[in-house]
């Protein structure tokens, strides 16, 4: 496929904090002496006591051990609230827009640090002090920041588990980090519908036993929900109680901050470990110089908090900088597709910040909802989560930032905390589909099967040389799994899982999961970018491409087609679109089978979940492996049911 590429425009040029010039500066500057580099950048943030030693990190093999800033003391929320009050107690922190338009509501700094305050001192009655988990399962509204932060106030470790999750999955999350306080809501609301929080938390306490000693429950809906004596409290009767003062513990560098699971698209979720210090410099400093925030921006993710994106970018990173973050309860589609650009419009967001699964959704409907909206607020466009196929990235550019805003294209991972790929808005050229380049103080390499370093444009798996203020430090309870699972693939280096090619500007373009590379007579080739050729067909929305068992070449190619709405599947079609992968990447590239699908298999996360696909086209049914995480399990059986009927 032919290369585009987009220039920096000469208002940001201007604006921005770096151009190209100053880019290759610093990153030069981070990678030759990191100690220097994050010794200065780590100053960004307010320390009670100051570190002196600033990086302390080993890859070895059997010995991985980080800590950064190890000596200095700190805490999370007196970073995010308290360091403002004296220039921004009156200026909004959250702007929070309900599921329903008609709801909104400002939190400005002073509030946050009264309500956050309080919840602390709620917790702090039921016994929550240094070291001990709570596990958080709300919907997207500003308590769930609230209690977030009690928790870092308190030097609680927060778990936030997706509202989006079944009984089962949340029981499980609370037993692994044996959190004896869960704060949740009576329901959630998104897309109209209620999603029943508390007897979901009933139910998932049913399984545990008598673990759980507290639930606090916060009144969203004010429908009717069970209170176990003892047990359950209201949190507005409990906040009541208590007053808005609660000072911020004192926490070592090195302490503990929050679990959080992985989306599990590749397997059985890990928790993630992360800690104060070093996780807050850097979603602080990637927050600023990635979405260039300057003071009176009006920032928007659209994540749910219940995802590293909402933890890294709704909550610490923008908060941390004094930033105005906007916080959505809602789903893109309600009451109308157009809402995403409704609510830009009616919050002037600067900043828009979402995920290549929204952006195929919405591409699905056509360009109309999009263009009767002004978005005229809009300055930066942002994409994470999964590769972004070049035909949704032009679509993102053209329609939505009607080709004025740049995009940053932001590859990183749950365990990596924040951005380690990534364009910046005033330095960098864009390629549609392509992460780009490194953000300061990251080593990426590409290694070969071997691991043997590969120099210049190459292709092969990605891994990260050394560490990063922002790296997770274990998997919770379990180093040894955190070694084995990231540090034993390479030895000394960490391992993303992640597929990569470099090409000859240096840039970094992501394709796809190891797992999922298909070797399609002795040629490696990466899911991304046939997936990549099916979607730039102006008939297709999205697709999926595994490998399966194959006599002749080892591995055949089975795409999975999801078309524009309105579109019929039809033998024709079917042929025209092996023709147009033909075309666009080879004859190598021909997908052997497809089969058209209204929907993909997704994780909770919204990422595709090719696992399932490649059991589906491998006839293995009853073996799908952990499907917990899966958004929509009707999607998988639907499949299968097509499948078996074409044998
Ligand atoms: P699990 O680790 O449980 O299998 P997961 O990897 O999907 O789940 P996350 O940490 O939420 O869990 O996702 C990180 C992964 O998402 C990356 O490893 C990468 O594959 C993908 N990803 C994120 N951002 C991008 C991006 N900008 N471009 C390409 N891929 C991306
Ligand atoms: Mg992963």
């Amino acid at each position: 496929m032919e290369e585009k590429v987009y220039e920096v425009p000469a208002d940001w040029a201007k604006r921005a904090y770096v151009d190209d010039t100053k880019y290759r500066a610093m990153y030069e500057a981070s990678v030759r002496d990191p100690e220097a580099f994050w010794g200065e950048h780590g100053k960004r943030i307010h320390w009670f006591h100051p570190y002196h030693r600033v990086k302390n990190t080993s890859f070895a093999q059997g010995k991985v051990s980080i800590r950064w800033f190890e000596d200095g003391t700190t805490n999370v929320a007196y970073n995010c609230i308290d360091r403002h009050l004296p220039a921004r107690a009156k200026q909004t922190a959250i702007i929070w827009e309900g599921d329903d338009p008609a709801e909104s509501r400002h939190v400005t700094y002073q509030e946050l640090h009264d309500e956050v305050c309080r919840f602390a001192n709620v917790l702090r009655n039921r016994g929550v002090g240094k070291g001990d988990t709570v596990t958080i399962y709300m919907p997207m509204i500003p308590e769930t920041a609230f209690a977030m932060l009690a928790c870092a106030r308190l030097g609680a470790i927060h778990s936030v588990v997706f509202g989006g999750f079944s009984p089962d999955s949340l029981a499980s999350r609370i037993a692994d980090c044996r959190s004896k306080v869960v704060i949740t809501a009576d329901e959630g609301l998104r897309g109209g519908r209620k999603v029943p929080l508390k007897a979901n938390t009933d139910a998932a306490l049913e399984r545990l036993g008598n673990t759980v000693e507290h639930v606090v429950v916060v009144r969203r809906t004010g429908g009717a929900v069970n209170m176990e004596p003892g047990r359950d409290v209201w949190y507005h009767e409990a906040a009541k109680m208590v007053t808005s003062e609660c000072p911020a513990v004192e926490m070592n560098a090195e302490d503990p901050l929050f679990i959080l699971y992985t989306s599990g698209s590749t397997g059985q979720p890990k928790g993630v470990l992360h800690t104060t210090g070093g996780y807050l410099v850097y979603a602080a400093m990637t927050h600023q110089y990635v979405f260039d925030y300057h003071d009176g921006d009006i920032y928007w993710c659209t994540a749910d908090v219940g995802w590293v994106t909402g933890h890294s970018y709704i909550v610490y990173g923008p908060l941390a900088n004094g930033a105005t973050t906007l916080m959505f309860e809602g789903i893109p589609t309600y009451p109308s597709i157009s809402r995403f650009w409704d609510v830009v419009d009616k919050h002037k967001v600067n900043v828009f910040y979402t995920a290549p699964t929204a952006i195929r959704s919405l591409m699905q409907a056509g360009e109309e909802p999009v263009t009767r909206t002004s978005r005229a607020s809009l300055r930066l466009l942002g994409t994470v989560g999964e590769p972004i196929n070049p035909e949704a990235w032009e679509w993102y550019h053209r329609v939505v930032g009607e080709g004025r805003c740049p995009i940053v294209d932001t590859w990183w991972q749950t365990e990596t905390g924040g951005i380690l790929i990534t364009p910046l808005p005033g330095a960098t050229r864009l390629k549609p589909g392509s992460a780009t380049r490194p953000f300061f103080g990251v080593k990426p390499e590409i290694v070969d099967a071997e691991g043997k370093v590969l120099e210049g444009p190459a292709e092969g798996n990605l891994v990260i040389a050394d560490s990063w203020p922002g790296q997770m430090r274990t998997v919770y309870g379990d180093h040894k799994r955190f070694m084995d699972t990231y540090f034993s693939t390479y030895p000394d280096k960490y391992f993303t899982g992640d597929g990569c090619r470099r090409d000859a500007d240096g840039y970094y373009w992501i394709t796809g999961r190891v797992d999922d590379v298909i070797n399609v007579s002795g040629h490696r080739m990466g899911t991304a970018e046939v997936e990549s050729a099916l979607v730039a067909h102006p008939k297709v929305s999205e697709a999926a491409v595994v490998g399966y068992p194959h006599d002749i070449k080892g591995q055949g190619i089975y795409a999975y087609v999801t078309l524009m709405a309105g579109e019929q599947p039809s033998e024709d079609l079917r042929k025209e679109l092996v023709a147009w992968v033909r075309k666009e990447i080879g004859p190598i590239a021909s997908p052997d089978l497809i089969q058209f699908a209204p929907g993909l298999p997704k994780t909770r996360s919204g990422k595709i979940m090719r696992r399932i696909l490649r059991k589906i086209a491998e006839d293995e049914f009853g073996n799908l492996g952990d499907t917990s995480t899966l958004a929509d399990p009707a999607v998988v059986d639907d499949l299968i049911h097509n499948r078996q009927n074409k044998r």
